[in-house]
C-alpha cells in the first residue's frame, strides 16, 4: 500500500495486533497522518477480517494524548497510536494500563538532500559553531546519523544526545531532556517540518539554533526568533509577579494530566499566602480561556500542554499573564535564570 515517504511497518503491526487478538480497535492519527487512515484501515482489514476498526477523527498532538476514555466507551480492546512514541513526561501512568496501546511512529524514509547538508555546514561555519548537538522529532531521527557523518567528515564534531525514555536524538515539544543532559555542545541543529520543535529547543538551551526542514530542504538560523519569544515570556512572567489570585488550568488528556505538578503549584501558591482556583479542560483555546476568566483572577498557569501559553495564547488576545508550569515555578520560587517549560 502507498504511505508515501513514511515507514509504518504494517506487517509488524498486523502481527502485534494478532497477538493481542482484539475484537475491536481504535486507530489514532495526528492530523498530518490522517490522509493515510483509510489506506491503513484497509490494509489491516485484509489480514484482520473479524476486527472492528474505529478511526479517531479528533486531533492528537503527541503521545500525551491517548484515546483511553474513547476506547472504553466504544468497547475497543486496543489503541494503535500513530506518529508518536510513549509520552516521556507522563505523571498519571496508571491510566495507560486500562487499554493496551501500540505506538507506530511512522519514520520518514527519505534522506536529506546534499544541498541542505551543505547549507547547514555553511550556517554552522557562519556562527563559528564547531560542536553542534543534533536532535529531531521521532519521524526524522534516522536523518541525524546522516548529518553527523557528513559534518564529522568535514571537521565539525557533531553529537546526537539521548535521554533514557526516548530514541537517540529524539525530542518532543515539551521534552528536550537529551539537550539538557548533554553539556558538551555549542549549538543545536533541529530536523523538523515546522518551527515548533526548533523554537522549543532554542528556548530550553538558549544556544544558537539552526533548523533543517526535511520536506523543503530549507536551512534557517532561528536564534533571533527564539530570543524574541524568550523576551516576551520573561515580560509575561514579570507581569505575573504581583498576581494574588491564580487560575490553575488542569489538562485531562492522558499525559497532560500532571497531578505532581499541580500539587507542587498549589502548595507554592498557598505557602506564598496567595489564592488559586482549579479549572480543568481537555483542550484550551483562547475562547475557552475568555469564558472562564473572572475579574478576580490575576494570572493563569496551564498545566496541560506547556506550549499552549507560548504558541496559542497571545497577549494581544488575552492580556492577563498565562504561564507554563515551568514559568510559574520560576516566578513563584524567584528562580528566573534557567528557563523552564515544565
Ligand atoms: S508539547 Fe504538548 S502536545 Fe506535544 S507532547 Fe508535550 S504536552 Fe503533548
Amino acid at each position: 500500500m502507498e504511505t508515501l515517504d513514511y515507514d509504518f511497518n504494517l506487517p509488524d503491526l498486523v502481527s502485534k495486533i494478532s497477538n493481542l487478538n482484539p475484537k475491536s480497535i481504535i486507530l489514532q492519527f495526528p492530523d498530518g497522518f490522517k490522509l493515510f487512515s483509510i489506506a491503513i484501515a484497509d490494509y489491516l482489514k485484509n489480514y484482520l477480517k473479524d476486527v472492528k476498526i474505529y478511526i479517531s477523527a479528533e486531533s492528537t498532538w503527541g503521545g500525551c494524548d491517548i484515546a483511553i476514555e474513547e476506547a472504553k466507551m466504544l468497547g475497543a480492546e486496543l489503541i494503535v497510536h500513530f506518529g508518536h512514541t510513549p509520552y516521556s513526561l507522563a505523571e498519571y501512568k496508571s491510566i495507560l494500563e486500562k487499554v493496551p496501546v501500540i505506538y507506530v511512529p511512522g519514520k520518514f524514509k527519505k534522506e536529506l538532500s546534499k544541498s541542505s547538508l551543505i547549507s547547514l555546514l555553511f550556517e554552522l561555519n557562519k556562527i563559528g559553531a564547531s560542536k553542534p548537538a543534533l536532535v529531531s522529532t521521532i519521524q526524522h531521527v534516522d536523518a541525524l546519523k546522516q548529518i553527523r557523518d557528513f559534518l564529522n567528515e568535514r571537521g565539525i564534531s557533531a553529537t546526537i544526545p539521548k535521554s533514557p525514555l526516548m530514541e537517540e536524538g529524539q525530542i518532543v515539544g515539551c521534552d528536550y531532556s537529551p539537550l539538557i543532559n548533554e553539556k558538551n555542545y555549542d549549538s543545536v541543529v533541529v530536523v523538523s517540518g515546522g518551527y515548533f520543535h526548533a523554537f522549543g529547543a532554542g528556548l530550553m538551551t538558549m544556544k544558537p539554533t539552526i533548523k533543517i526542514d526535511p520536506y523543503t530542504d530549507k536551512v534557517e538560523n532561528v536564534t533571533e526568533n527564539v530570543k524574541k519569544i524568550l523576551k516576551k515570556r520573561y515580560a509575561t512572567m514579570e507581569r505575573s509577579k504581583s498576581a494574588e489570585v491564580w487560575g490553575i488550568i488542569i489538562g485531562t488528556r492522558t499525559g497532560q494530566y500532571r497531578p505532581i505538578t499541580i500539587r507542587a503549584l498549589e502548595s507554592l501558591i498557598k505557602n506564598k499566602g496567595k489564592k488559586y482556583y482549579l479549572f480543568f479542560s481537555k483542550s484550551l483555546t483562547i475562547n475557552e480561556l475568555r469564558n472562564i476568566d473572572q475579574p478576580k483572577i490575576d494570572a493563569y498557569v496551564v498545566t496541560s500542554c506547556p506550549r499552549i501559553p507560548i504558541d496559542d495564547i497571545s497577549e494581544k488576545e488575552f492580556e492577563k499573564p498565562v504561564l507554563t508550569p515551568g514559568e510559574a515555578f520560576m516566578v513563584l520560587k524567584g528562580e528566573l535564570e534557567r528557563y523552564r517549560l515544565l
